[in-house]
């Protein structure tokens, strides 16, 4: 496993293990398999309506808490400082934990204008030390900038959707410049035909590995977070299986070569969702 140390100087795992549609019955048992397999950092969020879930694999693993690394996020609806704060206990009820390694906002959601007093609330949590690390998802430049003209705490994380066909390299350099980390979520472009691209399987071929450990291996290259999901165990073990090669400077340019800027998800100044 690989850290990163983040800007307010806690270690992070590098690759973490993302369970977003993972229904609640079955979160322990498979949370419970990447514990196994090696991942010590899951993300969840109170939306994905599994950190119940997350709680009961962390209670029964039997692994010191300080070796997790333990990541959820407030809601659209949540947002605004007391709400927040609310929020907040109600995620740590479920992760059954008395603290959380770090705590984002979903969404900036700009239509309702509150993520700067969401982002307040974060920053009491952390002088609290009720969380560790604070930090934000799906924030654009312009959403950062007035975080950072009106909070005090810098974000050590900004997790917005990355991969080969959708690479932010604007965002990365903006977020480089202020030591904040990207997370690349949905880095396999959710399973979709980044997949299958000739460049990809190519250098699969080449290393003698699968096309989903190139794209996870130019992640980590990249000096992004990165957080692939899977429920099958068999692609559990494969993703975590990165770290014994590497991609050359010429493998990773091959690689910036297919970018389509093609989101899958929404674009965030846009995403109004409650
Ligand atoms: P991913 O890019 O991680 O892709 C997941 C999909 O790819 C699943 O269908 C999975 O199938 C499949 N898959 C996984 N591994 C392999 C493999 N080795 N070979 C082939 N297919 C594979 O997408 P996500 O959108 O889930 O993103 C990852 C995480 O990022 C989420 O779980 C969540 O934690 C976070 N996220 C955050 C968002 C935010 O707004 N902050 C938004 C979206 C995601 P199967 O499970 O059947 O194996």
């Amino acid at each position: 496993m690989q850290y990163v140390t983040l800007n307010n100087g806690i270690s992070m795992p590098q690759l973490g293990f993302g369970v977003w549609k993972i229904d609640n019955e079955k979160t322990a048992s498979i949370v419970d398999k990447a514990f196994k397999v090696g991942y010590r950092s899951i993300d969840t969020a109170s939306a994905y309506g599994n950190e119940q879930g997350v709680g009961e694999a962390i209670a029964q693993s039997g692994l010191p808490r300080e070796e997790l690394f333990i990541t959820t996020k407030v809601w659209n609806g949540d947002q605004g400082y007391n709400q927040t704060l609310a929020a907040f206990n109600k995620s740590m009820e479920a992760l059954k934990l008395d603290y959380i390694d770090l705590y984002l906002i979903h969404w900036p959601t700009p239509k309702y204008d509150n993520y700067v007093d969401t982002y307040k609330a974060l920053e009491t949590l952390y002088h609290e030390g009720r969380v560790k690390s604070i930090g934000v998802s799906n924030f654009n430049q312009e959403h950062l900038e007035r975080i950072f003209a009106e909070c005090d705490i810098k974000p050590v994380v900004n997790q917005v959707e990355c991969h080969p066909y959708f690479q932010q390299a604007e965002l990365k350099s903006f977020c480089n410049q202020h030591d904040i980390y990207i997370e690349s979520y949905s880095p396999l472009d959710r399973g979709n035909v980044v997949l299958k691209d000739t460049v990809i399987t190519e250098l699969a071929n080449k290393h003698n590995k699968t096309p989903a450990q190139i794209i996870l291996r130019w992640h980590l290259q990249e000096n992004c977070i990165v957080i692939p999901k899977s429920e099958t165990p068999s692609r559990i073990e494969e993703n975590f299986s990165v770290f014994d090669f590497e991609l050359s400077a010429s493998d990773m340019k091959q690689i910036t070569g297919i970018n389509r800027n093609e989101r899958r998800g929404s674009e965030p100044s846009e995403n109004n969702a409650r």
